[in-house]
């Protein structure tokens, strides 16, 4: 049957590659037993062939959780034709027409294995295409930070056609799957010009899939990001000095600053457009803890409002903009169901430890082997665009390619967890 929350009551499959890879951390067997999200980031993730630098195929990964007695995997399906159009550290393989071969390679070849009978007894959570959607709000058009790239997707409209396709197929697969469409974070469309036009454009987009709203089990936030979960003294009502917070630097007029409100009002958005009124949220709390010495434990005395905001706020990145292997970032909260009203979990997706792109330029080879980008989002002297407000990008220096295990990363994600570990 299909229930209303998968993740309650389920026993979450444990990706035993990044079990090994974290276990091998001074540390790590800490945290190495939590469940972690299994990226389907190529065609070639799906089998896993020899010389691929893939070691377990999507078949493997289910066995693996039979094996493991699990009732829940989570699978992110991320291989849009034109991939990652505002940023390059994880342009995909598929140019910006094959959509095709999205549908017949990519989408068909994971829809026919999670069809398995063997696996109906495993809760298959498919987390939809990250970052797709709201960049053809937020960077197609004229705005400050728009991309061509961007601007083709909208017009090609191949990333709601590859939407649209992985929906009907993999709701189709059988009772045992959930669809969880990726909604970017508070800091990207938390703005009243972005937050109704993106709950406007996932309805439509849903609706045009075969089996519609039916086929939305639910969205997550934060995926990849490092957005807090919440605020307590950086609210959208706080005042300081007789002037609403939302003026500073810091917030910009955003009316949300964390990642439980947004989630939670963006969830009643959505059922305003149509979707189901039990549709859940997840949110990534993998990088999003921001524990340690440098966070806050009182709000701030000053009556000046950045000041207050930025000696206040739990999030201490330069700017909610810079998302890429950022510097003083903690691990959040552990993975758990039913944390708070209308989510279903928090939940692991970005493996921590995988970096989010290269500091600097690695060359096709053999530590590119995807042939990925170099985004100056991930270069520490980098001095930002349009998207970050020209802020410094706040990440860490010598970061392998996006995927990539980045000890030091990982590092400091445990010492600053919070909860601490
Ligand atoms: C990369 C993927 C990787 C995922 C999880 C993305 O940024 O592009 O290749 O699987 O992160 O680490």
């Amino acid at each position: 049957t299909h229930v209303d929350n998968p993740f309650v009551g389920a026993k979450w499959y444990v990706n035993p590659d990044w079990s090994a890879k974290a276990a091998a951390e001074t540390g790590g067997s800490r945290i190495s037993n939590q469940p972690t999200g299994v990226w389907l980031d190529s065609i070639a993730a799906i089998t896993a062939p020899a010389g691929s630098g893939y070691t377990t195929s999507l078949s493997k990964h289910l066995d693996n959780a039979l094996a493991q007695g699990a009732t829940l995997a989570q699978f992110v399906i991320y291989d849009l034709p034109g991939r990652d159009c505002a940023a390059l550290a994880s342009n995909g393989e598929l140019g910006p027409t094959e959509i095709d071969r999205y549908k017949t390679e990519y989408i068909d070849q994971i829809a026919a294995i999670e069809a398995n009978s063997k696996y109906a007894g495993i809760r298959i959570v498919n987390i939809i295409e990250i970052d797709s959607l709201p960049n053809l709000v937020t960077n197609a058009g004229s705005e400050a930070g728009a991309t061509a790239a961007c601007a083709t997707m909208k017009a090609n409209g191949n990333y709601v056609t590859g939407i649209q396709y992985a929906l009907s197929k993999l709701h189709a697969v059988g009772t045992n799957t959930y669809n969880y469409i990726d909604a970017a974070h508070h800091g990207w469309i938390g703005w009243d010009s972005n937050f109704t036009p993106s709950a406007q454009l996932f309805a439509s987009t849903a609706k045009g899939a075969v089996g519609g709203v039916n086929t939305v089990d639910g969205f997550i936030t934060n995926t990849a990001n490092y957005s807090a979960l919440s605020e307590p003294w950086v609210q959208p009502t706080t005042t300081v000095g007789g002037q609403n917070i939302r003026q500073s630097k810091w917030v910009d007029w955003n009316q949300y600053t964390d990642e439980l409100t947004f989630a939670q009002a963006f969830r009643t958005a959505l059922v305003g457009q149509g979707f189901n009124s039990n549709i859940g949220m997840l949110i990534d709390t993998s990088r999003n803890g921001w524990g340690g010495t440098a966070r806050p434990t009182a709000a701030s005395t000053s009556t000046d409002i950045n000041t207050y905001v930025d000696a206040s706020r739990i999030d201490r990145r330069i700017h909610a903009g810079n998302w890429c292997n950022q510097s003083g970032a903690g691990l959040g909260e552990r993975p758990r169901a039913t944390p708070a009203t209308g989510i279903d979990a928090y939940v692991w997706i970005k493996p921590p430890g995988e970096s989010d792109g290269s500091s600097s330029l690695v060359p096709t080879g053999p530590n590119n082997p995807g042939g990925k980008g170099f985004d100056r989002m991930c270069d520490p002297t980098y001095t930002g665009n349009g998207r970050n407000g020209n802020s410094l990008s706040g990440a860490l220096p010598n970061a392998p390619v996006s995927g990539a295990w980045f000890s030091a990363q990982f590092q400091q994600l445990m010492q600053n967890a919070y909860p601490a570990l």
